[in-house]
């Protein structure tokens, strides 16, 4: 070691940012640091203590990545264990974050979003409900389905739904590209985009999904730790009224949504909360606080 880089390494300032790594390290080790929100942040970060970061000390960090998973992971990726956060290629860093991708979904799942699923039957309040989730609570976001029914009046684009085209709808459905999808009254495809809910759920945000009961159990199966919450109405009557009062569908189609949801309200007691909506706010909240405490519940292992 020559004098002149013992005098750089042990100069106050190294000194100051090797704490400070160990700091970070120990935040991530302790499961508190969003590992996917460093490794994006490195990409532009000025900050020395993140870029500096050698990307085996960062990985290795992780509790429950042993020596194995480590190196497999840096190889499926192409980079060096001593490449550093801030000195990764444009294709290295792309391949390394799928893997960090994979382990903060793995072993972080205590930092990501709940995954709420509203379901009940059509007029119940649904709608009112997640909007009324949504202005009063930061930390929630609604999905945007994909549909093949044509706007209504006064419907946005990427706002409502995503209308799309039925050779569209395939394509998505091809690639994978839907978490789940089913007909709706018989009549139209509507389907919830993955990669939205999956990136929003890595910062923090609890994504609330309005579908269907078959999209609810669809979705269900493929990520188990969602929270199903089924809105009743007071009474059946009420939700005839509240149908009609809608205005939005005509008798005959009032009369489709009613069958349906005779058959939604006999699952009622199936899912893993059952809200009645007597009041918008009330039930709103009932729901915020479910998903609330279904983060919570999850235990951060190891
Ligand atoms: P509307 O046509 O009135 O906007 O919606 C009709 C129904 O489609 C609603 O009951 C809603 O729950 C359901 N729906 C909306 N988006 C989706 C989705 O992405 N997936 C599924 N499975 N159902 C959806």
């Amino acid at each position: 070691m020559t004098a002149e880089f013992d005098a750089v390494t042990l100069s106050a300032q190294a000194v100051e940012r090797r704490r400070a790594r160990a700091g970070l390290k120990a935040e991530i080790a302790a499961g508190r640091a969003n590992i996917l929100e460093l490794y994006d942040a490195a990409e532009t970060s000025t900050d020395p203590v993140l870029t500096g970061l050698r990307v085996h000390a960062f990985l290795g960090a992780i509790p429950g990545v042993g020596a194995t998973k480590l190196r497999d992971a840096l190889q499926r990726a192409g980079v060096l264990p001593t490449a550093t956060l801030g000195g990764l290629r444009v294709l290295q860093r792309a391949a390394l974050r799928k893997e960090v991708v994979r382990l903060f979904r793995r072993f972080f799942s205590h930092l990501r979003g709940a995954l709420v699923i509203i379901v009940g039957p059509s007029g119940v309040g649904k709608g009112t409900i997640a909007r009324w989730i949504l202005e009063n609570n930061d930390d929630f976001a609604l999905s945007i389905s994909a549909t093949t029914r044509a706007p209504r009046l006064g419907e946005r684009e990427g706002e409502h739904y995503y209308f799309v085209s039925e050779a569209a709808f395939d394509e998505l459905v091809k690639a994978e590209g839907l978490l789940e999808w089913a007909w709706v009254h018989k009549t139209h495809r509507y389907g919830t985009p993955q990669a939205p809910v999956e990136d929003l759920r890595d910062h923090g945000v609890n994504v609330v999904l309005e579908i269907d009961i078959q999209g609810a159990r669809g979705a269900k199966r493929k990520i188990p730790e969602a929270l199903v919450v089924f809105v009743g109405p007071p009474s059946f009557e009420e939700l005839e009224r509240r149908l009609a009062a809608r205005g939005t569908e005509d008798a005959r189609a009032q009369k489709v949504r009613l069958a349906t949801a005779r058959r939604e309200l006999k699952t009622a007691n199936r899912w893993d909360a059952l809200v009645t909506n007597h009041d918008v706010a009330e039930a709103g909240q009932s729901i915020v606080d479910l998903a609330r405490a279904s983060r919570e519940a999850k235990d951060f292992k190891e």
